[in-house]
């Protein structure tokens, strides 16, 4: 997937195109307004050959020096008590926390059992929190997932969903990606292309900074199979309003 990445259309104009490598290059200033629009370039999460092959510790070890390095830039005193561990806490929270789903190892492990019933109608399990980060900005991406599926013969248990969910967001992420995401994980457990996910989220990076609007959220949706029915959909959407 990461050849065929997305191109994307800013101000009318295709950016990207193909190096030797087979690789696609976008100059600097396409990055900016990338960034500035929150336009994902790929629907894999963009990642270094060379991802995994340090440790988790010596990742930690090696953030915790870099973003002390940043903070005396700014011209924080590290030796006062307050701002003494910030280092190794952000350290700590991005490997461990906030970005634990960057690492395959940490995927959750999900099985699937039967459907005995035979339920044949769509399950829906809304509001699910969610709590993501901007890869834009580095800041908080907050709100709810819901998430519905039609059994093909399988099932899982509902705690997966707001596993997978939390897994996909803990991540750098771009919302349409993130939903994207959780839907082809769907997919694939499930068996069945029958998937809907729908994510409504606010993000930091537009509520505390640039346009500072505190009362927009953004909603992005992945039908696929039979979602993709106007009815099945509709009667997806009113199951969220309940
Ligand atoms: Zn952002």
């Amino acid at each position: 997937m990461k050849d065929e990445m997305i191109l994307t259309k800013v101000n009318g104009k295709t950016n990207g195109h193909k190096n030797g490598n087979g690789h696609r290059t976008i100059d600097i200033h396409d990055f900016e307004l990338f960034g500035d629009n929150h336009i994902a370039t790929s629907v894999d999460t963009p990642m270094r050959e060379d991802a995994f092959a340090i440790s988790d510790d010596e990742k930690m070890a090696i953030i915790e020096d870099k973003f002390r390095e940043i903070m005396e830039t700014m011209g924080l005193d590290l030796t006062d008590d307050s701002l003494r561990g910030t280092p190794h806490r952000v350290a700590k929270m991005f490997i461990k926390e906030i970005f634990y789903g960057l690492n395959p190892e940490n995927k959750p492990k999900i099985s699937v059992f039967e459907n005995k019933f035979k339920y044949g109608q769509m399950l829906v399990e809304k509001n699910i929190n969610m709590n993501s980060t901007c890869e834009h900005h580095f800041l908080p991406i907050v709100g709810k997932a819901h998430v519905a599926y039609i059994s093909n013969g399988e099932v899982i248990g509902l705690s997966k969903i707001n596993r997978i969910v939390d897994y996909y967001a803990r991540r750098p992420q771009v919302q349409e990606r993130l939903t994207v995401q959780i839907a082809a994980e769907l997919r694939k457990i499930l068996k069945t292309d029958d998937v809907a996910v729908v994510i409504d989220a606010k993000h930091m990076c537009v509520s505390s900074r640039g346009i500072q609007d505190e009362s927009s959220s953004t909603v992005t949706a992945e039908y696929s199979g039979k979602f993709k029915d106007k009815q099945v959909k509709d009667e997806f959407l009113k199951y969220l309003e309940l």
